[in-house]
C-alpha cells in the first residue's frame, strides 16, 4: 500500500492524520492543486494509489512547510510530498512539464552546484518544458530583470561540486 511505502519513506504516517484541513489552509498553492493537502492524504488513507500518484499536487508542492507548522498532529505534509515524488519518478508518473523541470535542475546542481537562471530556461524550453504563452511571458520577465542587472548571462560555477555530486550519488538509490 502506498501510504505504508511514503510513511518507511518519509518518517510520516499519512494514517495519523485526522483531517482537520489546517494544511490545505495554509498551502499557499492550494488554488492551483487538484487536491490540496488534507484531501490528498485522505486518498492515501483509503487506498487510492493511482489518484494520488497522478495529482499535480505533489510536483506543486512548493516546500514552503506551512502546513507541517500548522499541522496539530504535527504531521509534515511537505515530507510527504517528498516520499510521493520520488515514488511516482520510479514509476515514471510525472507530467512533462515537471520532468523537463526536474532534469534541468538537477543537471544544472551537479554540474554547476548552482543553477544559472539564463541559460536554465533556454534548456528548460528546449526540453519541452514550457508552452508558447508561458515563454512570452517568461522573455518579458527576462528582459525587465536582466535590465535590473538580475539576470546573469555568464555561466558560473562553485566550488565543490564533486561534494555535492558525492553527496548525491549516496541518496539517489534511497527508494528501491
Ligand atoms: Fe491532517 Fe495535519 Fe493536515 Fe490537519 S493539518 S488535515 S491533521 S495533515
Amino acid at each position: 500500500m502506498l501510504a505504508s511505502q511514503v510513511q518507511k519513506i518519509s518518517g510520516e504516517n499519512p494514517l495519523a492524520c485526522y483531517q482537520c484541513g489546517n494544511c490545505t489552509g495554509s498551502c499557499p498553492m492550494e488554488f492551483v492543486m487538484d487536491y490540496g493537502p488534507r484531501r490528498l492524504i485522505h486518498l492515501l488513507q483509503i487506498g487510492y494509489d493511482d489518484e494520488v500518484l497522478k495529482s499535480n499536487t505533489i510536483w506543486i508542492c512548493a516546500s514552503c512547510y506551512n502546513c507541517t507548522y500548522r499541522c496539530p498532529r504535527k504531521i509534515s505534509f511537505t515530507r510527504m510530498a517528498f516520499a510521493l515524488k520520488n515514488i511516482a519518478m520510479k514509476k515514471n508518473i510525472i507530467p512533462k512539464k515537471c520532468k523537463a523541470f526536474y532534469e534541468t535542475f538537477l543537471k544544472h546542481v551537479l554540474n554547476y552546484g548552482r543553477l544559472n537562471e539564463s541559460l536554465f530556461i533556454n534548456e528548460l524550453v528546449l526540453k519541452g518544458g514550457k508552452d508558447f504563452s508561458e515563454i512570452v511571458r517568461d522573455i518579458n520577465l527576462g528582459i525587465k530583470l536582466w535590465r535590473k542587472g538580475k539576470l546573469k548571462m555568464k555561466i558560473s560555477k562553485i566550488d565543490g561540486v564533486k561534494d555535492i555530486v558525492k553527496l548525491y550519488n549516496l541518496t539517489k538509490d534511497v527508494i528501491k
